[in-house]
């Protein structure tokens, strides 16, 4: 078993204060492959603590500078992106070669944060002002484990870009591909405490974080439940909170729509990454006249998906991240039979020829009523709530009926006619007619799913304050 016994603070790999380790399990197997430190609140601050002092000399280099060390980060991590996807596939599930692609693609986008370093030199004159574009200070970082990888560079990208300096603590279930980043780090030989890793718990070091009073922004990933604990916990010494949260996304199928492309595309989306992903298309909106011919094209595509070891090249989908998740999966499984909630397929059961691991059947329920459990809280699994409705007000008005507005999904006969469709969700994203996810748009939610964007443009506004120069 890999034991990885140092924390990385201020350009160093250092011995923890913390004792002990976490280990990290492989959800397909159960057992643990690896090992890492326990950061305890010591080593929260001496993170910090290098974090501040590295701020005034980094936050004032050059653009030119930031763009490329951010180069020169890319290239080092390019060349390790198969262990990448090796480490977040063995501790969440992900297949392998979807891994490839899901999971660490986004180390591509990570190169275009180096152009957008240079956007801290535009400078506007307003009348007798002149107003500039100041690095926000020391960031805390906090991720969750569903696109480990993702959700690091869309963080750490922008704050170098803008010359933020930063802690980083990514959760105990999935710490490894942060590990194999702050090498890069190290191997570039960044300047000491620009970046720092802590590994540990989040209920333990999680308070201390978000709370330090060396921290300007908190950015977090992660369940409404703990962005709310967050943001109340920041608030006394008003810190700039970026929350990036749950979601429970509609995806309204229209009557003249391709309904079998239309549905097979809704079944794969929510069931890549086990149904782990923030922006799965989880409740289908079917027009009633089309509910039975829907229903039976998904039981067919949600069928014909193979569920299995991630290792095996034709794996669709692995298991859940951990057992602990497929115990909340299958408990909401239950809980929408109890309901009256019907399955189309899947449900409580192993998938065929698995007997153990963190498995859970693609699973479909019809008859779902959006005010269901199922239907309004995030179930974060392999379940899809399909549900009926009678003309397109009715249909908006149900996609919208929820707490959160993370992403949605419409496909209507025309694109301009999903366009006016789309228009009208409450959401930060919305796929139209089967669009492609794109690295180069913001993300982010309206409502309980979180405030600010990251990645794209928009990526580095959390990141830098605005001065006004009265001249
Ligand atoms: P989680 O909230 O349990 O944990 C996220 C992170 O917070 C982990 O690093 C964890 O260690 C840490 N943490 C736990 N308790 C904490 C505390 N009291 N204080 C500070 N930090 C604490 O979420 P999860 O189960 O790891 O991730 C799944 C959730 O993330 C889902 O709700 C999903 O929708 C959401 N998510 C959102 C987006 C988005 O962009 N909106 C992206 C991915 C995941």
């Amino acid at each position: 078993m890999k034991r990885y016994d140092k924390l990385y603070i201020n350009g160093q790999w250092v011995t923890p204060h913390g004792s002990g380790y976490t280990q990290i399990i492989n959800p397909a197997t159960e057992a643990a492959f690896a090992e890492v430190a326990n950061a305890d609140l010591d080593d929260v601050n001496a993170a910090f603590a290098a974090a501040r002092a590295a701020f005034p000399a980094w936050s004032r280099t050059t653009a030119a500078e930031r763009a490329e060390w951010i180069r020169k980060l890319h290239a080092a991590l390019d060349k390790r992106k198969d262990e990448l996807a090796l480490a977040i596939s063995q501790s969440m599930g992900c297949p392998l070669e979807i891994a490839k692609i899901i999971q660490v693609n986004c180390v591509k986008a990570f190169e275009k944060f180096a152009d957008r370093a240079f956007e801290m030199e535009k400078e506007v004159r307003v009348n007798n002002s002149l107003v500039v574009r100041e690095a926000a200070g020391v960031c805390a970082f906090i991720t969750p484990w569903n696109y480990p990888l993702y959700q690091l560079i869309g963080k750490v990208a922008p704050a170098l870009a803008t010359g933020c300096t930063m802690v980083i603590k990514p959760s105990s279930v999935t710490p490894l591909q942060d590990l194999i980043f702050a090498e890069a780090v190290a191997e570039i030989g960044l300047p000491a405490g620009v970046f720092n890793l802590i590994t540990g718990r989040g209920g333990v070091l999680g308070d201390a974080m978000v709370t330090h009073p060396e921290v300007d922004v908190v950015s977090f990933t992660g369940s409404t439940a703990t962005g709310k604990r967050i943001q109340k916990l920041a608030a006394d010494s008003i810190k700039r909170v970026c929350l990036e949260l749950g979601g429970k996304s509609p995806f309204i199928i229209t009557e003249d729509a391709p309904l079998e492309k239309a549905v097979t595309f809704g079944v794969k989306d929510v069931m890549i990454n086990s149904g782990q992903t923030c922006i799965a298309l989880s409740r289908m909106l079917v027009p009633a006249s089309r509910y039975e011919e829907a229903v039976q094209i998904a039981k067919r595509v949600a069928e014909g998906l193979k569920v299995g070891d991630p290792m095996d090249k034709d794996t669709y989908m692995g298991p859940m991240s951990s057992m602990g998740q497929r115990d909340t999966v299958l408990s909401y499984i239950q809980k929408g039979l109890d309901e009256g909630a019907k399955l189309v397929t899947g449900g409580l059961d192993y998938p065929a020829g698995i007997s153990k691991g963190a498995y859970v059947k693609p699973t479909i329920f019809r008859d779902v009523n959006n005010k269901m459990a199922i239907a309004q809280e995030e179930i974060f699994g392999p379940v899809i709530c399909m549900i009926p409705y009678s003309d397109i007000n009715e249909a908006i008005a149900i996609a919208n009926d929820s707490i959160y507005g993370l992403s949605s999904g419409v496909w209507a006969g025309t694109q301009e006619a999903a366009i006016a469709i789309a228009r009208q969700l409450r959401t930060g994203g919305c796929y139209v007619n089967g669009g492609d996810f794109n690295y180069d748009a913001p993300l982010g939610g309206y409502k309980q799913s979180g405030n600010g964007r990251e990645w794209g443009d928009f990526g580095i506004h959390e990141f830098y304050e605005i001065k006004s120069m009265q001249l």
